[in-house]
């Protein structure tokens, strides 16, 4: 099937930047948030990264106007969805809006529309299973920010066709990217799968108090080749983020993927990173 229209749903972090790639690759794109206000911020971080690449002489500014003339924002879902051949789903980690938000969606799009979910941690068949076209139905996990990061993950749910993996491939290289399949629908799929028992060992190995947070950092740095250590990853994530993770990678596929008390202490105590200005390291004033 060849894809021409896209809707993106939810002009946040990570969905702004779906939005500008599939334009920037040629696709039209429909881009819905709830509110006024969250679309013009979605569309204003669209416009910064652009005149970044403009101003580094990766795109030129006929490319920056074209990009952004094939971006439609709308709040209205029924406006977004109505005649799009893929819908790709970044609305908040929440089970209940995503499920609700790909009732919706089937309901509005037609027959041959995929529905793909940028989720970190949801089931893909779980998704499905609220739609009447579950073999249209895939995970698209883009890394962030989409803009920069090469590799999207295809998830395979219970039920998706091939051909629906075959066709979000095809977008997805389309807009530059690198794929991997994920044949089987589990949690975390392959990155976080690694990366957060990773992190989380990180945080075991300093609330053990086996070695300070710079020397955690710098042994990961120079002994893996890490452009950051683990505990400054954690605090970009964010703490909050890691431990949601965690907790549904040691509830679903093991327990020796538990959560460290550190790690819980730390969301309890709201040191969350970034987010919250202090984690590991103090970013306030950065
Ligand atoms: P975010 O909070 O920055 O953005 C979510 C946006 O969705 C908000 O603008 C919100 O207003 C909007 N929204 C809420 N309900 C909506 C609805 N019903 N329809 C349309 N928009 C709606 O979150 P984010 O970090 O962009 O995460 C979005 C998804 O991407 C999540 O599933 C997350 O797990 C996944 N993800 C995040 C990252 C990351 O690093 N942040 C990386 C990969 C995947």
């Amino acid at each position: 099937m060849e894809v021409r229209k896209i809707a993106v749903l939810g002009a946040g972090l990570m969905g702004h930047g779906i939005c500008q790639v599939a334009a920037q690759a040629g696709y039209q794109v429909r881009l819905r948030d709830i509110k006024q206000e969250f679309l013009d911020k979605g569309m204003s971080m669209i416009q910064r990264s652009l005149s970044k690449f403009q101003s580094k002489g990766v795109l030129t500014e006929q490319q920056v106007q074209e990009t952004l003339s094939r971006i439609h924002p709308t709040l209205d879902l029924k406006e977004a969805v109505a005649d799009v051949d893929l819908v790709i789903e970044a609305v908040p980690e929440i089970v209940e809006i995503k499920k609700e938000t790909f009732r919706e969606v089937d309901s509005y799009t037609p027959q041959h529309t995929i529905i793909a979910s940028n989720t970190s941690s949801i089931s893909i068949t779980e998704l499905g299973s609220a739609t009447n076209r579950p073999e249209k139905v895939c995970g698209m996990h883009f890394f962030n920010p989409p803009q920069l990061m090469k590799l999207v993950e295809i998830i395979k749910g219970a039920k998706t066709s091939d051909e629906t993996i075959q066709t979000v491939m095809e977008v997805a290289q389309k807009m530059g990217k690198e794929t991997v399949l994920v044949k089987k629908d589990v949690p975390g799929f392959i990155v976080n799968r690694i990366l957060t028992p990773a992190l989380n060992e990180a945080v075991a190995l300093y609330w053990e108090g086996v070695a300070d947070r710079d020397d955690i950092d710098k042994a990961i740095k120079l002994g893996l080749n890490w452009p950051m250590g683990p505990l400054m990853l954690l605090d970009y994530i964010g703490a909050d983020t890691v431990l949601s993770i965690t907790e549904v990678l040691s509830k679903e596929i093991n327990v020796k993927f538990q959560a460290n008390p550190g790690l819980k202490q730390m969301v309890r105590a709201k040191l969350l990173g970034r987010k919250t200005g202090k984690g590991f390291y103090d970013w306030t004033g950065k």
